[in-house]
């Protein structure tokens, strides 16, 4: 379910030889204003999934927002990310100036990568307990943060590479961390806040169908 803070629900629909994405369905075509009720099956509206989840409702997973406000609001592409990991109770761990925080709430609005691999309960069952003392680890007390080298991503990192060695897989290193982890989330959500914005703005949002015997106007 997508609460407020995941932001409101997108729908597209069809018309106008043209994908148009909304908040809810028009009583009208916001190109042609004919009634949109006799909408033949194959236009009927779609709901878009957002990209985004509550982070306190996603166990043994790596999270990341931005470092400050929201995607949807503040989010410009280049925005700095702030990046944790939750326990089996939606508790996001993640390490600053001030040392590894436990936070329930502030994370509402997140990309989400789950960590574990269905099926793993046995790893499920230690979690807690693995999240708890890598993080009581000298290696995150405050006085050791440095914004550039040793942050939020090291340690979201080193934990993942400590779940990976735990289920014999390879590590990583901070660059295929970024590639696999990172990149492939934010580039989907900067598509949606892009679409989201311009609903905001403008009511609605739409795209011309490649569609080879589309005629221009
Ligand atoms: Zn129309």
């Amino acid at each position: 379910m997508q609460g407020t803070e995941a932001g409101k629900p997108l729908i597209k629909f069809n018309h106008c030889k043209r994908s148009i994405y909304s908040f809810r369905v028009p009583g009208c075509c916001p190109l042609c204003q004919e009634a949109l009720g006799s909408a033949e099956l194959a236009d009927a509206p779609v709901s878009i999934s957002s990209p985004f989840g509550n982070g306190h409702q996603e166990k043994c997973s790596f999270l990341f927002r931005p470092t400050r406000g929201t995607f949807l609001r503040e989010y410009d592409g280049r925005s700095d990310l702030h990046v944790g990991i939750t326990n089996t109770n939606g508790v996001v761990y993640n390490y600053d100036r001030c040392g590894v925080r436990r936070d329930r709430a502030g994370w509402e609005q997140s990309l989400v990568v789950p960590l574990l691999q269905p099926g793993m309960l046995g790893l499920q069952d230690q979690w807690d307990r693995y999240l708890e003392d890598f993080s009581a680890h000298e290696a995150w007390l405050p006085h050791r943060y440095e914004e550039d080298h040793h942050n939020c991503y090291s340690y979201s990192l080193m934990f993942i590479n400590c779940i990976l060695a735990t289920e014999g897989k390879e590590q990583l290193d901070k660059t295929e961390f970024t590639e696999k982890y990172v990149v492939p989330r934010t580039r989907l959500a900067s598509k949606y806040i892009t679409l989201y914005r311009a609903i905001e703005e403008h009511g609605f949002y739409m795209i011309d169908h490649a569609s080879p015997e589309a005629h221009p106007p």
